[in-house]
């Protein structure tokens, strides 16, 4: 019962962000159960090798930078031209330059706001206007998954500009979902706790990673893996009845 409401079979997600790490992981996953995923992301060379691991019957790639807005039109018209509309987006690219905010460059800081808060939004628009004139109204199948971060709780972790850009992207979740509210489109938000990806480089290697990890309360990263019931829950029929929704998947790093 509950692996069926978690069947993807007919569905077309995008996802952004999907040439590594969480995106990567997560299109596999939706892959698995049988959607057809568009892979979005600017290294295009990684998103096309995933397209042919996943079978090009099933997956495809296509370059987009989130952060420009012809970019992202011509990324949904691609994904479009493949598999026809997609009805799920994962807005999940995201970027990040740690360090103390008095030495972080107004252009680290743009990019940071450019990619993690107006990239959500210019993807979100571009999904929501596609699904709304393909009837979601009616099928109330339009999901729209953000990904967030806890980040967005805590402070003083020497990321504020991240972590300022993981809350209004939470918040800018709630209001979008309010928006399209009669709309057949369900908007959540989850905030993965600390998982050890692209995005930190070897910080987990260095004695400050180290030191950090030590300072969890179980004293361990997040898996990966345990993104992946969340995900499918909200991607799928079964949250049918949740939008406006923030989870924190964090093994209780922030406690
Ligand atoms: P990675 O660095 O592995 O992945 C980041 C992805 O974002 C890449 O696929 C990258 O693709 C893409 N991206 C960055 N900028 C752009 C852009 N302008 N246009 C399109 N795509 C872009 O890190 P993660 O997998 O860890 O990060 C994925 C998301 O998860 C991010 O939003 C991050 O903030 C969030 N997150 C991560 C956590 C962690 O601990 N790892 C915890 C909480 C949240 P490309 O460079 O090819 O364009």
């Amino acid at each position: 019962m509950t692996a069926a409401r978690y069947e993807l079979t007919g569905r077309t997600a995008m996802i952004t962000g999907a040439s590594s790490g969480i995106g990567a992981h997560l299109a596999r996953l939706l892959a698995q159960v049988g959607a057809n995923v568009v892979l979005a992301a600017r290294r295009t060379d990684r998103i096309a090798a995933l397209a042919e691991e996943l079978g090009t019957d099933r997956a495809c790639a296509v370059a987009m930078d989130v952060t420009d807005e012809a970019s992202v039109i011509a990324g949904f018209d691609a994904g479009e031209a493949r598999f026809g509309v997609a009805n799920i987006l994962i807005a999940n690219a995201g970027t990040s330059h740690a360090g103390r905010s008095t030495e972080i460059a107004a252009r680290d800081a743009a990019q940071t706001i450019d990619t993690n808060f107006t990239g959500v939004f210019l993807t979100a628009r571009e999904a929501a206007k596609r699904m709304i004139a393909t009837g979601t109204r009616e099928s109330e199948k339009g999901r729209i998954l953000i990904m967030g971060s806890i980040t967005h709780r805590l402070h003083g972790m020497g990321d504020a500009v991240y972590a300022a850009s993981k809350a209004g992207v939470a918040h800018l979740g709630r209001n979008l979902a309010r928006e399209w509210v009669r709309q057949g489109i369900n908007v959540n938000t989850i905030h993965p706790g600390y998982i050890p990806t692209e995005i930190q480089g070897d910080w987990y290697q260095t004695p400050g990673g180290q030191a950090q990890i030590a300072g969890f309360h179980r004293r361990r990263l997040v898996e990966m893996e345990a993104l992946d019931d969340p995900v499918l829950y909200f991607c799928s029929d079964a949250s049918r009845m949740v939008t406006g929704c923030d989870m924190v998947i964090d093994d209780g790093q922030v406690l």
